[in-house]
């Protein structure tokens, strides 16, 4: 180890950490590492980071002393709390100028309040949403910082040489000031919610109504994703394939059917919601999970209410299942993507959409095929009222909602849930619906609460005497 100061230091010794320190070394660059626990920090530094240009520090003045001014300080820590609690033991060995980035899936608003107490002390912040998991964080994440401007000029060259790479460039652009890159992870993570809901309903589907057994689903999905080339469903069907050491049996038949989250997708819901904006797949997937993981519920009620009807269905309706998927992924970033737009509006982030759809291209989590057609939408179109009006994807619209529709229709007979599907459709419909119920709506809000309405045929705000009260 040479006497040099590091390039970058990166706090936080877990999965995230550690790859991404390690793929910075890989490009070239000095990392100085820290961990709470000095332990982890010795334990990388053994396995994973011997003959390596990577120093073990155990102070945060030793982490500081070893930096490159300005410092680079990439905090890769568990959201919440010990992001502040690290800002706070790292700042009186900060000068001004200094650079820290939060990699880690912090909520946006906590990104706000800390980009401005940075500011005030002359610390540059980048709130920075990377998404690729482990194995991303090794060989090429997507990175979505937001922040300071010149914090990203100075983060440039290291984030370009780290991030995934396709042939429209690295898997990173400036997104825009304070927690715009944030929020970008945080609706990048809704939508995957949406996608990995929809996949293990067809999932459902397959396996319930056609008793197909986990090889023969790995067979499909496989085949399905030569159109998809998504990474969840490439996950997908080798999970399906995977047998359980133990039992012999396909090990996703013997995991309990009880799903976890951490957050995100429940924020970009609550997020649409303050914003009044609908994301139905979205918060269809939320919801599954949350219902999932009342397992003992299920259980008993589940004693009571039998499955309804057994059907009629034949094989071809798995590929109404196939084109079903399909739209209902492209709905799914629709939401995403709307979800973005009004708040990029809303709180002044600026967002370029095609830029967004460009960095998802690949290294993230929803990487797919689909990217590429909705980069162009924007481009063309930045303002493009919704992504299902896309010339991109107006023949899979015209060809592929008749099968969602079949599907839906057809599976809500049987009684198997398909929340995100079901939900997919109705965003459609709705969307295209010239008239809503929504008349009748304003009518009983004015009835019982004098809410007043406005009228089809003339401008202004009415209220009707609906009842007399006196
Ligand atoms: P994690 O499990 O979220 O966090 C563990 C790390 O946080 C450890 O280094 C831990 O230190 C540190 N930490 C916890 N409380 C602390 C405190 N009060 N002060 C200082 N350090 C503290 O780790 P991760 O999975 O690598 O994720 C890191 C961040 O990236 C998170 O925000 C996560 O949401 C985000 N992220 C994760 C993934 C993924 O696939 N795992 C993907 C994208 C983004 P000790 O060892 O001392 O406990």
């Amino acid at each position: 180890m040479s006497l040099e100061k590091c390039d970058i230091g990166v706090v936080g010794m877990a999965v995230m950490g550690q790859n991404l320190a390690l793929n910075i070394e890989s490009k070239g660059y000095k990392v100085a590492v820290y961990n709470r626990d000095h332990d982890k920090t010795k334990k990388f530094i053994e396995e994973r980071a011997s003959n390596k240009n990577i120093l073990g520090t155990y102070t945060y003045e030793e982490l500081a002393k070893s930096l490159n001014r300005p410092r680079k300080i990439m905090l890769m820590v568990k959201a919440g709390k010990p992001v502040d609690d690290v800002i706070e033991q790292l700042l009186p060995n900060l000068e001004k100028g200094d650079i820290i980035i939060d990699g880690g899936n912090s909520h946006y608003k906590d990104t706000n309040r800390r980009f401005k107490y940075l500011q005030d002390k002359g610390i540059r912040f980048l709130g920075t949403g990377i998404s690729g998991g482990e194995y991303g964080a090794l060989h090429g994440p997507s990175i979505m910082p937001g922040g300071d401007k010149s914090a990203y000029e100075e983060m440039k060259d290291i984030f370009e040489a780290i991030a995934a790479k396709t042939e429209d460039g690295p898997c990173v652009a400036y997104l825009g000031p304070s927690s715009s890159g944030h929020y970008v992870k945080m609706v990048h993570n809704g939508i995957e919610y949406a996608i990995m809901e929809l996949i293990s309903e067809a999932y459902d589907i397959m396996r319930k109504v056609f008793r197909l057994s986990a090889d023969e689903m790995h067979e499909i999905f496989k085949k399905w994703n030569d159109e998809h080339k998504s990474y969840l469903m490439e996950i997908t069907y080798k999970i399906l394939e995977w047998k359980d050491e133990e039992t012999g049996k396909p090990l996703v038949d013997v995991i309990l059917d009880s799903a976890q989250q951490k957050g995100t997708g429940k924020w970009s819901v609550q997020d649409a919601l303050d914003l009044n904006i609908s994301i139905p797949t979205i918060n269809a997937a939320v919801n599954a999970r949350t219902l999932s993981a009342i397992k003992h519920e299920r259980l008993e009620i589940g004693n009571i209410f039998d499955t309804p009807v057994n059907n009629s269905l034949n094989n071809d309706f798995i590929n109404s299942v196939r084109d079903a998927l399909y739209i209902a992924t492209i709905i799914a970033y629709a939401e995403g993507m709307k979800l973005l737009q009004v708040a990029s509006s809303e709180y002044g982030y600026g967002l370029d959409l095609s830029e967004v759809a460009r960095i998802w291209e690949d290294g993230c989590i929803i990487r797919s095929a689909l990217l590429k057609p909705i980069q162009k939408s924007f481009k063309s179109k930045p303002n493009l009222v919704n992504l299902i009006i896309s010339e991109e994807f107006r023949k899979d619209f015209e060809n592929r909602i008749p099968k969602l529709r079949e599907v839906v229709s057809e599976i809500k007979k049987i009684g198997i849930p398909i929340p995100a599907f079901a939900s997919a459709l109705d965003y459609f419909d709705g969307l295209r619906s010239k008239e809503l119920p929504a008349n009748l709506i304003q009518a009983q809000r004015d009835f019982f609460g004098a809410h007043t309405y406005q009228r089809k045929d003339k401008e202004g705000i009415f209220h009707t005497e609906w009842q007399d009260i006196h």
